[in-house]
């Protein structure tokens, strides 16, 4: 199998699994009852939390486990909205974010919230005086992802930090992309609060991390037993915390990515005619390549490099399923025709260089195979 569905979910990195391993077989007590086993395990959450404290930056008590991406979305959005709603009522995100922030916000509506979704050019950037233009006395919350999952798009998060903190508005990014990809320094970003994913990295699914910068006020989100410094109650998924940071520890050689990325990318524009990229070619993270190939389906593409065991995507996991077409590359302006003949190619370090160029080869042959067959 030639696994380039990284955006989706990754593999389970050797250094995650074996963090893992002994919190299941040995070290399996409660984090909170009070024997010597306990403050075993009590130590793997503290000492995680100490690695992510580290790599980003920032003071250990501004680092929440939670099940995900997804929650820590929630969390944020919903948290930001329960704390602010005396100050107003009003929020800011933009048309490419993930379905966690999209549909957290349009549930926001529903509630009497005000959101303005802001649109992005054709290379998926959001201009930050757009941002600027959209700030009111009354918003409460902006919320930027850092990097996107169907293009691997980065947006100018400094840029957009440092306008919401003139404004006094609270800024949150979905950066479960770009984290452990990228260098993120959240004592020199204007970052209030950052989602991060573990199986995004090569740990486990079923956790992540919402982090939340000091005096920035975020409501407990799941009420309980206090675990989380009180702010997010149930008893903590230990495994998983500890795969977490030793995946983020064994971050992978982003330079070694974006290398095999540049080769894919130069080989499919070269030799795939009609084969075109979306989404801007530099300021992206190391592994996303997402194109159009003209004349073809993405779908019917997939399920024939499928038969050939190479896993890729036509866009996101969420969206595959519903089979419309990507609300990604429409908000980037693009017609139904190159929506849906979209390709994503997401890589790790993981792969080599010779199952990239299998895989290109494999789609040369099926890309002139479909078009034969049209002529
Ligand atoms: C995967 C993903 C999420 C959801 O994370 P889960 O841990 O799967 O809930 C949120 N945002 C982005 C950008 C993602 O790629």
């Amino acid at each position: 199998m030639i696994y380039l569905d990284n955006a989706a979910t990754t593999k389970l990195k050797k250094s995650a699994l074996e963090a893992m391993l002994p919190c299941f077989t040995e070290n399996y007590a409660n984090p909170s009852a009070v024997y010597l086993a306990a403050g075993k395990a009590r130590r793997v959450v503290e000492g995680a939390r100490d690695v992510f404290a580290k790599g980003l930056n920032c003071r250990r008590e501004g680092i929440f486990f939670t099940s995900g991406g997804t929650e820590s979305d929630n969390w944020a959005i919903f948290g930001a909205a329960e704390a602010m709603s005396k100050k107003g009522r009003h929020m800011i995100t933009q048309q490419t974010e993930h379905h966690a922030v999209l549909n957290a916000c349009d549930a926001l509506r529903k509630k009497g919230f005000e959101v303005t979704c802001l649109g992005v050019d054709s290379e998926g950037l959001l201009d930050p005086d757009d941002v600027k233009r959209a700030l009111r006395p009354d918003t409460i919350l902006v919320s930027v992802m850092y990097a996107n999952n169907e293009t691997g798009v980065l947006q100018k998060i400094d840029e957009i930090g440092e306008i919401c903190k003139k404004n006094g508005t609270l800024f949150h990014t979905d950066a479960v992309q770009a984290f452990g990809h990228l260098d993120i320094d959240l004592e020199k970003s204007p970052i209030d609060l950052l989602s991060a994913s573990a199986h995004k990295i090569g740990g486990s699914k079923g956790t992540g991390l919402l982090y939340r910068k000091l005096g920035v006020d975020l409501p407990p989100f799941i009420y309980g037993g206090g675990q989380e410094m009180g702010m997010r109650s149930g008893t903590e998924n230990v495994p998983g915390i500890a795969g977490f940071a030793a995946a983020f520890e064994d971050r992978e050689d982003a330079a070694a990515v974006t290398e095999l990325r540049n080769h894919m990318t130069d080989r499919l524009l070269g030799e795939i005619p009609g084969c075109i990229l979306n989404g801007r070619r530099e300021g992206r993270i190391p592994g996303t390549i997402n194109v159009s190939i003209e004349g073809v389906t993405g779908e019917s593409v997939l399920m024939r490099l499928s038969s050939l065991g190479i896993c890729a995507s036509t866009g996101s996991a969420c969206t595959s399923q519903s089979g419309e077409p990507s609300h990604v590359l429409k908000a980037m302006g693009f017609d139904d025709r190159r929506c849906n003949s979209s390709l994503r190619f997401s890589l790790s370090s993981e792969n080599t260089k010779a199952e990239i160029d299998e895989t290109v080869d494999a789609l040369k042959d099926i890309v002139e195979d479909f078009r034969g067959m049209i002529n």
